[in-house]
């Protein structure tokens, strides 16, 4: 048993994708005579989302991106964040567009996912890309399920043939993760709230996905000794101090490798939805061939 486990730091991670993200743009910034450029829609002020936000627009521009954020109050009609989503579809300028989640009441999250255009949706909502993922069509691909195998990828750390367990099933983490493993050739194991013995069924596995938005949920009695553990869940304490959804000093011991909470997924979304962004922008630009 590993006593020291490799810490799944983003830090060199991040940096590896975000020089060949950083190459793209420059690149592409002098094909098309202009940045390939991030629109991000913000509706209320949820402090953490107040912070994505920035730091989005703060990475996008580090990239030779650029960046336009429009701030709502959270008093606005869906109908008024509607047509800004239009007219940013429409706009050949803007490359991809992201509405800053949570969402406040009186939207329908569900009819939401539908507003940007599957070619602009850098976070890959949109259920045309969510199901080209799973078709293994070409397409988008969710920016933290991205990021977290991109994780492993720097790390050296095969998925294809390992048996890994995915907890949580939401539509953003979960099962677009599931999918991408699937489509690596994993062995997927599809944990959620009515999984009956969790602890029974994520020692199975290999790799260990935790994206349930439950504080400290998985303990030693949940891992498989020699396992991989990617802990997505973030949560903030009164005091501001960041955790996940591992118990992360009771496991680690257990572990070949673990992510951290702050410094494991959440840098790497990003840096996955600055990728997804000069792929928009290059895929615009690219003539199609098709018929
Ligand atoms: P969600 O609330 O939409 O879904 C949670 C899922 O976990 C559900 O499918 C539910 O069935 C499952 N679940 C909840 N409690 C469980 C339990 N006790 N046992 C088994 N399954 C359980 O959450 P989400 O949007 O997928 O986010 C999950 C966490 O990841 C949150 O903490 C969120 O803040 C974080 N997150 C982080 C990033 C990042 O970039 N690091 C990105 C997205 C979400």
């Amino acid at each position: 048993m590993e006593k020291f486990p490799l810490l799944l730091s983003a830090r060199s991670a991040v940096a590896a994708l975000n020089e060949k993200t950083h190459a793209a743009s420059l690149a592409l910034r002098s094909r098309l005579g202009r940045p390939a450029k991030l629109a991000v829609i913000l509706v209320g002020d949820d402090p953490a989302s107040v912070i994505y936000t920035r730091k989005k627009g703060e990475a996008a521009l580090r990239l030779g991106m650029a960046h336009e954020s429009f701030h709502f109050p959270a008093s606005v009609s869906p109908s008024e964040v509607q047509a800004l989503t239009e007219r940013l579809n429409a706009d050949p300028g803007v490359d991809g567009i992201l509405i800053q989640r949570p969402l406040p009441a009186g939207f329908d999250d569900a009819e939401v996912l539908y507003w940007i255009h599957p070619s602009k949706d850098v976070d890959a909502f949109h259920p045309e890309n969510h199901g080209r993922l799973i078709l293994g069509l070409p397409g988008m691909l969710p920016c933290t399920p991205v990021g977290i195998l991109a994780l492993l990828d720097h790390y050296g750390i095969p998925v294809e043939s390992r048996t890994a367990c995915v907890v949580g099933r939401s539509a953003i983490v979960g099962k677009p993760m599931a999918g991408l493993l699937l489509r690596r050739n994993a062995t997927v194991i599809q944990a959620h709230r009515h999984t009956r013995d969790l602890p029974e069924i994520t020692r199975t596995a290999e790799i260990l996905i935790v994206a349930t938005g439950s504080a400290g949920l998985i303990g030693p009695e949940h891992v498989r000794p020699g396992a991989v553990v990617i802990d997505v869940g973030i949560h903030r304490s009164a005091e501001g101090k960041l955790s996940g959804d591992v118990r992360f000093a009771e496991v680690s011991p257990l572990c070949s490798a673990i992510s951290p909470v702050p410094g494991g997924v959440g840098p790497m979304t990003i840096a996955a939805l600055m990728a997804n962004t000069v792929l928009a922008a290059e895929t615009a630009a690219t003539p199609s061939t098709s018929q």
